[in-house]
């Protein structure tokens, strides 16, 4: 195909998830001319959202943190001055285990006297444990709030990383090439099946990891932060995503939807973006929200998936329910079906509710999601139908647990398997959030964000990965190496 001549800007990004959209806003915000091209309709990517027969939908992220005062998020749109309604929630997440409830209470003394009621049996080292855990976890926080920039490859990450050290710090620096499964069986917090299998999931849905295998830093601040920073935003973080997009918009910026950048060529120092339209677009530095196996694709290179078990696939089960006398439910609730079985698709998922608003008041939407094996979804198609209604049913069953006369109220179902991610936000085999939280990919050792000069890598596949609040951390540190490289000073 024929291309057209190159029109030119300061930065451009290929795609509007979280870290784009932060690298963008922020740097328009600074006066650089920035264009940001997302393939999909609509911003966001797996924290986007969509329509469908009459009912709003959360494409993927439900749960907001980052939004508390000191917050990364909060600090984000605090710089660029976008004002952003959300309401603390305590407890973050209900847990339903058995037949029991238990509220994952915003205070560790709440949280310990919830736990010691609902789990008599548990030995006294769990208390031990969820006092480890809000205090590293504290520690992590801070250093995460101060927003450092890892891994260590150039002068400039010391410096923003060096804003970071506190006394406190040195705590956490044994805890860097260790587990929580190691840290539980220190401190005595092993042996009881329910409290291990609250712990495992909601490691599991933080950082893609059980006890056994996940960081024990990365552990610390996933089962803290739930505590420290969990909001409700009308909306969702669609809404935010949104409001990023139109504060782009006012800072002159562009953001062009429905537009595929299809390949990325050095051009004279500077990049050549390739839409798939055959426009070329030039740009000084490029921030390639993509997950690097899509980056080798725009790069005409042979793309590289993370290992097995390195990353996970999502399956989310999206109802359309009539909400019709329900009262006012509590948002977020963790079921675990089977204790003693994380592994097995759908044994914890995540129930997110959404009441309808205004005219639409009876039109809820719930999302449950759960963990899946990418690939054997992709590798044996065949078996996909057969497989999806048994999930759906799974998870149908798990909703009802927490929605009353759910069947009854059930107006529309969709499912979206690894090969809706693939198809919708264009993640590489349908892996999403980033790499899984093992102490070999996080922190010093966490993938960079830089593959070659003047292209910069955004979201949760690189530093510190995992979900909304990483990615744009993710996004701040693309866009402060964006602006010193232009000889600009960075807000943040
Ligand atoms: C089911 C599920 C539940 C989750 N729950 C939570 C949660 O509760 N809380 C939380 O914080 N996180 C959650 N996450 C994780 C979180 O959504 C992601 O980690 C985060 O949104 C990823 O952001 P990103 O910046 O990596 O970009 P992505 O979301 O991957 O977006 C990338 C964008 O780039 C676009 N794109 C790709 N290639 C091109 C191209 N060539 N040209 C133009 N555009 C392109 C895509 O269309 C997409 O819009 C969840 C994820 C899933 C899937």
């Amino acid at each position: 195909m024929m291309s057209r001549p190159a029109a030119a800007v300061d930065l451009a990004v290929i795609g509007s998830g979280f870290g784009g959209l932060t690298a963008a806003a922020l740097s328009a915000k600074d006066g650089l001319t920035v264009a940001v091209f997302e393939r999909h309709t609509r911003p966001g990517g797996c924290a986007g959202d969509f329509a469908l027969g009459g009912y709003w939908f959360p494409a993927g992220a439900t749960v907001v943190t980052g939004l508390e005062p000191g917050g990364i998020l909060r600090q984000v749109f605090g710089t660029l001055a976008v004002e952003v309604a959300s309401t603390p929630l305590d407890p973050s997440i209900v847990f339903h285990i058995g037949d029991q409830q238990v509220p994952y209470a915003a205070t560790v003394a709440d949280w310990q006297a919830t736990f010691r009621h609902a789990f008599p049996g548990a030995p006294p080292g769990y208390a031990r444990f969820w006092d480890w855990s809000h205090e590293a976890g504290g520690v992590v926080y801070g250093i995460g709030a101060s927003l450092p920039s890892l891994p260590i490859e150039r002068w400039t990450d010391v410096r923003r990383t060096a804003r970071a050290a506190r006394p406190s710090t040195i705590k956490v620096l044994p805890l860097l090439g260790s587990t929580v499964g190691r840290v539980k069986r220190r401190l005595g917090a092993v042996g009881h099946l329910e409290a291990d299998a609250l712990i495992d999931s909601l490691l599991l849905d933080a950082t893609g990891a059980r006890a056994e295998d996940c960081s024990a830093v990365q552990g610390a601040i996933a089962l803290d932060l739930y505590r420290r920073g969990c909001q409700w935003v009308e909306g969702g973080t669609a809404r935010l995503a949104m409001q990023l997009v139109r504060n782009i918009r006012e800072h002159g910026g562009t953001v062009e939807f429905a537009t595929e950048v299809a390949s990325l060529e050095p051009k004279g120092g500077a990049w050549d973006l390739v839409l798939a339209s055959g426009t070329r677009v030039r740009a000084k530095r490029v921030v390639a929200n993509v997950p690097p196996a899509a980056l080798d694709r725009l790069r005409a290179r042979r793309p590289e998936l993370p290992g097995a078990g390195d990353a996970w696939g999502a399956f989310v089960l999206h109802l359309g329910i009539d909400g019709d006398g329900l009262d006012a439910m509590h948002p977020f609730h963790q079921v675990i079906q089977s204790p003693g079985d994380l592994d097995a698709d759908g044994a914890s998922c995540l129930v997110s509710i959404y009441a309808g608003r205004g005219a639409r008041a009876n039109r809820w939407s719930v999302s449950v999601s759960t963990h899946t094996r990418a690939a054997d979804w992709l590798d044996y198609p065949a078996r996909t139908a057969c497989r999806r209604a048994a999930l759906e049913s799974r998870l149908l069953h798990a909703a009802a647990g927490v929605i009353p006369d759910l069947d009854a109220r059930v107006k529309m179902v969709r499912s979206a398997t690894p090969a809706t991610y693939q198809r919708f936000t264009a993640r590489p085999g349908g892996l999403v959030g980033g790499l899984v939280q093992r102490p070999g990919n996080v922190a010093l050792r966490a993938p960079g964000h830089r593959p070659e000069r003047h292209l910069y890598m955004a979201g949760d596949h690189v530093f510190p990965g995992q979900g909304t609040v990483g990615t744009a951390l993710s996004g701040i540190n693309a866009y402060r190496d964006v602006t010193e490289s232009l000889g600009l000073r960075p807000m943040l």
